[in-house]
């Protein structure tokens, strides 16, 4: 297993050009979270995360070594065989990537193109929609707070997360929407409480991760 802080350094000519990505998964589904669910998007998924979410559901994208580069071009063709109009770019956790080539190329098709990231790094290139979804163990640069469409806050623990939600919230721009959505496994126990707390501060809205209740990928 790739090292915290190594993987920065370690890949550091991968993640700059951004012409190259190791790719973990492809596939075209309906957008399950946040506020495009049930959209149909060509989801890209990219290797390489150093975050380390101990509730993390795609621990097999964390070390971009173990999956192959495929250029963007070839996984953008793809989408563009696919009959989506969107592609969700996900990880993994793609800011650690320069993210230039794959906009640019996704926007010669006319694809809309939206991110899902931690914001951890600087984000580059051009997005029709950010998802930033924060995490505790590396938190967002300035930028991504800035560059938000959506900030989407995984609750798994009630309180301490709804109290952290606040304090994020305080940090994305007016027309930011803003987002709670359970930890998968403790949805049973969460999902009350959050109904509670989004009725109680409407500011917030329920996200729900809708392709595991439609059991697709
Ligand atoms: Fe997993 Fe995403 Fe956390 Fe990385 S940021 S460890 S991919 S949940």
């Amino acid at each position: 297993m790739v090292k915290k802080n190594d993987l920065k350094d370690k890949y550091k000519e991968i993640f700059d050009k951004g012409t190259d990505l190791p790719l973990v998964e492809d596939f075209y589904t309906i957008q399950g979270e946040g506020y495009h669910t049930g959209k149909p998007a060509y989801f890209i998924r990219i290797g390489g995360c150093d975050i380390g979410c101990q509730w993390c559901d795609s621990k097999i994208s964390w070390n971009p070594a173990e999956h192959r580069l495929i250029s963007v071009e070839e996984v953008v063709r793809k989408a563009v065989e696919s009959p989506a109009k969107a592609v969700v770019v996900t990880g993994g956790e793609p800011s650690l990537y320069n993210l230039e080539p794959l906009c640019t190329e996704l926007k010669k098709h006319n694809i809309e193109n939206f991110l899902e990231t931690s914001g951890a790094y600087e984000i580059s290139g051009e997005w029709d929609w950010i998802c930033l979804s924060p995490k505790r163990n590396k938190l967002p640069v300035p930028t991504s707070y800035q560059k938000a469409n959506e900030l989407k806050v995984i609750v798994f623990d009630l309180e301490k997360d709804f109290e952290w939600a606040e304090e994020l919230s305080k940090n994305v721009g007016d027309d930011c929407l803003l987002y709670l959505q359970s930890e998968w496994s403790q949805y049973v126990h969460n999902v009350k409480p959050i109904v509670e707390y989004v009725k109680n501060n409407p500011k917030w809205n329920i996200s729900l991760q809708a392709h595991k209740f439609m059991r697709i990928p």
